[in-house]
């Protein structure tokens, strides 16, 4: 079996990044307990696909910029790819790779029929105009044409990007073929073919994984205090789902940095001051502490819903939550995980955690495909019933075969996508 370093030198190559190396080490430690041969290891270990394009805008003074751009596909063997779109400073190919290949390992996990990807532009969305972000958009579509389709790959929001930017990416397609496309992309408006309860799914689903967690460690849920890294689209709304369930929010933060109640904190009026003054800056009824203070308060769960590579190995000895949940994709490093585990505080890991997104993604997109819509009850409740399933056989796995939660969600989903490999074989 090939070692990280052999496999890094080999296949890691232009994405070679501290973010897909950690992609690529949690892939070669789940390796030994997966029904892999070396083969499969070899397809698995680079994507499939890279695009890298340069996609020029007029800004609004006049001028045009460049802004470097990516789409990489990880695997097309359970059908088409899957996964979202970032804007962000730091966007780069490897970044990109390591994400996408989260997202194969999430959709087989899951039993979604997808594979992964991933793609960003680098820029920063906040120093952009809004007519300036819907031309940065529609050119990167086009930019993207015969690489993206409904049958190919699939976007949908992720780092600062919305049902807008979904709603533009959707008509630029269509405008392209002549017809309305709405399953193109998901994560769209419900005017265009979006589904209900997409926009909460992913901090609805953190919430639902947490519950089946504590269900398992006999915990009630509603006596829970919870710290939550990251305000936004994930974070945001796994803090009011787990207020709505009893449990207790302490903390909160947003770029800002975060505030901090022992007692718990109001979020309607921590939401309202977000309202009127865009950040936490000032909010008057919370104590102040920074980002990293935030992730050492006392408290029983911490929910991860930032950004990638939040516990390391410098902060994790001093982490002192009961239990921790990674609603970003890759918060912990390879070095924190261990710690974490050495001392025994469980991860639900992210490729679990965070996968409401994606999996009401599929259920727009079979929507669209179908033309026919569900109800918002309805779609809860699918979403409960493939989040419980996988959780309950990440869980025996885990205890089956003495290994982390993030070891057997891998383990599981690498699987599932290594059978399908195995019977379809290489072509020709
Ligand atoms: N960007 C989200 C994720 O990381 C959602 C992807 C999707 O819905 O396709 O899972």
């Amino acid at each position: 079996m090939a070692s990280i370093e052999e496999l890094s030198a080999e296949q890691a190559l232009e994405w070679d990044t501290p973010l897909f190396r950690q992609a690529l080490t949690q892939f070669e430690q789940a390796i030994p307990y997966a029904d892999v041969n070396e083969s499969i290891v070899a397809r698995l270990g680079s994507p499939e696909r890279a695009v890298m394009v340069a996609v020029p805008i007029r800004r609004d003074a006049g001028l045009v910029d460049v802004f470097p751009a990516y789409r990489v596909q990880h695997s097309s063997v359970l059908g088409p790819t899957k996964g979202g779109i970032r804007y962000d400073p730091h966007v780069t190919l490897g970044e990109c790779a390591a994400l996408a290949v989260w997202m194969t390992w999430k959709c087989a996990l899951l039993r979604l029929p997808y594979g992964g990807a991933k793609g960003g532009i680098r820029c920063n969305p906040r120093e952009l105009s809004l007519a300036e972000l819907q031309r940065l958009t529609r050119r990167y579509t086009s930019e993207l044409r015969g690489v993206i389709g409904p049958q190919e790959d699939i976007p949908a929001p992720d780092m600062a990007t919305n049902e807008q930017t979904m709603a533009w990416i959707m008509d630029t397609y269509s405008m392209q073929v002549g017809y309305a496309v709405p399953e193109i992309v998901t994560g769209k408006p419900v005017a265009l073919g979006g589904s209900l309860f997409r926009s909460e799914a992913t901090g609805a689903g953190v919430v639902m994984v947490v519950e089946r967690a504590c269900e398992r460690l006999g915990w009630r849920l509603d006596e829970q205090r919870c710290v939550v890294q990251g305000f936004g689209n994930v974070g945001g709304v796994a803090a009011q789902e787990l207020v709505e369930k009893g449990a207790s929010v302490l903390a909160v933060s947003d770029i800002s940095g975060a505030v901090y109640s022992e007692r718990g904190l109001d979020l309607a009026s921590v939401r309202e001051w977000i309202a009127d003054h865009g950040t936490l800056e000032g909010y008057p009824e919370a104590e102040h502490v920074t980002n990293a203070e935030l992730l050492e308060v006392p408290c029983d769960i911490l929910v991860l819903a930032a950004l990638e590579g939040q516990l390391t190995g410098e902060n994790a000895p001093r982490i002192s939550a009961r239990l921790i949940a990674e609603g970003a994709n890759g918060p912990t490093t390879i070095e924190a995980d261990a710690i974490l585990g050495e001392r025994g505080i469980p991860i639900l890991p992210d490729v679990l955690t965070n996968a409401g997104g994606v999996t009401v993604s599929y259920f727009e997109w079979v929507q669209d495909l179908g033309r026919l819509f569900w109800t918002r009850n309805e779609i809860r409740a699918r979403l409960a019933d493939k989040l419980n399933d996988a959780f309950d056989r990440v869980w025996h796995l885990a205890a089956k075969k003495e290994i982390s939660l993030r070891q057997a969600a891998l383990i599981a989903g690498i699987n599932e996508v290594a059978a399908a490999l195995k019977a379809r074989g290489i072509y020709p």
